[in-house]
């Protein structure tokens, strides 16, 4: 592994069901000094997602908990009062390897982290082509209730009002066409 001094961040933004979980383990994949900042949560797992891989699940209690104690570089409050935030030491653990860092967050979560790094962060939004095959891809998988779906949609519409705020953005239409943009100015980056 190279030697990184400051340690870069890169963050990704998209509205849920945009394919940013795909483009993520992609670039993880790929990218072998590369690792995921795991958030903290009080939503349930989904099937399939294993506690300190996807998320730390914790209770609305334990995260208020670690809000008071200072634990949180960021953390939001969205989607009915789930709680979502960036563990600190987390990151700092990441950085002090020598890692860099990928964290996946919504369009405020993202906007702090970015203020705090600033040319060692690079943030990127990718946006769905439309809001109807946003809702497409989220029935296709199969993950979200009736209502999660709408109340996605509806917090989608919000984010992508913030899509010019990023220093890339890349419509996530065909995937592997997206994926070849992200990846190069990943790249391009990250050697910077
Ligand atoms: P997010 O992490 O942004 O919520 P996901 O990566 O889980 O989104 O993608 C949502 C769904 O859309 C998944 O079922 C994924 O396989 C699918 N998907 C992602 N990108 C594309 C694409 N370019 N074309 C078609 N389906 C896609
Ligand atoms: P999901 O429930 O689909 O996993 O995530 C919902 C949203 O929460 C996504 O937009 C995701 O990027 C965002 N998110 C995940 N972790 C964090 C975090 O630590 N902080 C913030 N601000 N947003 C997060």
């Amino acid at each position: 592994m190279a030697e990184h001094q400051d340690g870069k961040l890169v963050v990704m933004v998209a509205p849920s069901g945009s394919g940013k979980t795909t483009m993520a383990r992609r670039l993880l994949t790929d990218i072998a000094e590369l690792r995921f900042s795991v958030s903290a949560t009080t939503r349930a797992p989904r099937e399939g997602e294993v506690d300190g891989r996807e998320y730390y699940f914790i209770s609305k209690v334990e995260f208020d908990r670690r809000v008071a104690e200072g634990e949180f570089l960021e953390w939001e409050s969205f989607y009915n009062g789930t709680r979502y935030g960036t563990l600190k030491p987390e990151v700092d653990f990441l950085l002090k390897k020598g890692y860099f860092v990928l964290l996946d967050l919504e369009v405020h979560g993202a906007q702090n982290v970015k203020n705090m790094y600033g040319d060692r962060c690079l943030s990127v939004f990718i946006e769905p082509p439309s809001l109807s095959v946003l809702e497409m891809r989220l029935r296709s998988r199969g993950s979200e209730t009736e209502q999660s779906i709408a109340t996605r949609l509806e917090r989608a519409a919000y984010e992508m009002s913030f899509r010019d705020r990023f220093d890339i953005r890349v419509v996530n239409d065909d995937l592997e066409h997206a994926y070849a943009q992200i990846y190069s100015v990943v790249r391009e980056f990250l050697k910077s």
